[in-house]
């Protein structure tokens, strides 16, 4: 024996010591993560976030995905897929499989609702916000002009292929949201993401419960009050909970508020007799579309085709413009009111 029999017993103990290092990195990595991280960002015209128990790689994966999204599925963007289908209406087109698949949901929920829902709004769409730059109503001649260029039933979608008649554009802004929810909720339970919160502009999409192991508490805003103020709160796990109304998006003009959802019987913003409409669904992209429908309905329509909705398992919170608020019986110690604004009443 050499030098080795004299550093041996040196090098025993280092071992030892890295070795129980790595053994326990290793298990600390396979633990859950304890505390979870937030991003947000502006997409989709508004305000996102995703809170998960996850790593910054996911959150970052998660936030690529929401947009490629936007930038497919925006319609005011000339360079999005509805922007150029848009642009080549009058002939026809082909749309991407996920693209092609949204826009069968959309003119599905558009005939369930009557047409309350309708994919197809972008001529009026148009008109009413230009994207965000009209702070005025357009004249009732384009109003009328622009009545003529929408219906969901001239839609001619076939698999893939699509084909609008000219002047025709498609506006998928009323279930976009709901379906990029969803597919982020998809993104992050493939990753293994037990616990997470998405919330796209109010559209939110829940895995699992909170960190602490209770449920997510969502707040509904309360659509007579500023942001922020809620009338209620849901107790949710693995569950979407939409919300739609005026106070969401709009501009007044001579002292009347306009808001961004098109009532497409009238050409014009919305005057319903709800302030909001908030759906609890187990798919957004069903949330989403029902949610700006039953705004357009209003309270006597909406609460007809709700009382259908129950039975396929879908839960609202319908709050009436003169403080009366209508909760699905599903959401006996689900939902609890806390603002005296309201009262409960049956349907
Ligand atoms: P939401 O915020 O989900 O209620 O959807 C409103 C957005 O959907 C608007 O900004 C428009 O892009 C589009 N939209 C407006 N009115 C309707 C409607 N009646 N049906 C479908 N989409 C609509
Ligand atoms: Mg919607």
């Amino acid at each position: 024996m050499t030098g080795s029999g004299t550093v041996r017993p040196f090098f025993r103990p280092l071992f030892a010591v890295i070795l129980i290092a790595l053994a326990g990195a290793l298990f600390f990595r396979s633990l859950p993560r304890e505390a979870p991280i937030e991003r947000r960002g502006f997409m989709m015209g508004t305000a996102v976030s995703i809170r998960a128990l996850a790593d910054e790689e996911t959150l970052e994966a998660a936030f690529g995905l929401l947009h490629s999204l936007d930038e497919t599925l925006s319609a005011h963007l000339e360079t999005s897929e509805i922007g150029r289908v848009n642009a080549e209406a009058g002939s026809p087109t082909q749309l991407s499989p996920q693209t092609a698949s949204l826009l069968a949901e959309a003119l599905a929920w558009a005939e369930r609702t009557d047409g309350a829902f309708d994919p197809t709004l972008r001529p009026l769409t148009r008109l009413w916000s230009g994207d965000g730059q009209n702070h005025r109503p357009p004249t009732e001649e384009a109003v009328a002009r622009g009545l003529g260029d929408i219906g969901w039933k001239r839609v001619r979608l076939d698999g893939d292929s699509l084909l609008l008649e000219t002047a025709m554009g498609l506006d998928l802004g009323g279930i976009a949201k709901g379906h990029a929810a969803d597919e982020t909720a998809r993104l992050l339970r493939e990753r293994h993401v037990a616990s997470a919160l998405i919330d796209l502009g109010g559209n939110i999409v829940v895995i699992g419960g909170r960190p602490d192991g209770g449920p997510w508490r969502i707040g509904i805003q309360d659509p007579r009050k500023s942001r922020g103020e809620c009338l209620g709160v849901v107790e949710v796990r693995d569950l979407s909970v939409v919300s739609s109304g005026n106070y969401e998006r709009f501009f007044e003009w001579e002292g009347r508020r306009y808001g961004h959802i098109v009532d497409p019987s009238t050409g014009c913003p919305a005057d319903s007799d709800l302030s909001g409409v908030t759906v609890l669904s187990e798919r957004s992209l069903d949330g989403d579309a029902l949610a700006t429908a039953l705004f357009v309905m209003g309270r006597e329509k909406a609460s007809a085709l709700a009382g259908e909705l129950e039975k396929e398992g879908f839960a609202f919170i319908l709050a009436g413009d003169d403080g009366t608020l209508y909760a699905s019986p599903s959401l006996e110690g689900v939902f609890r009111l806390e603002s005296k604004e309201y009262r409960l009443e049956e349907r």
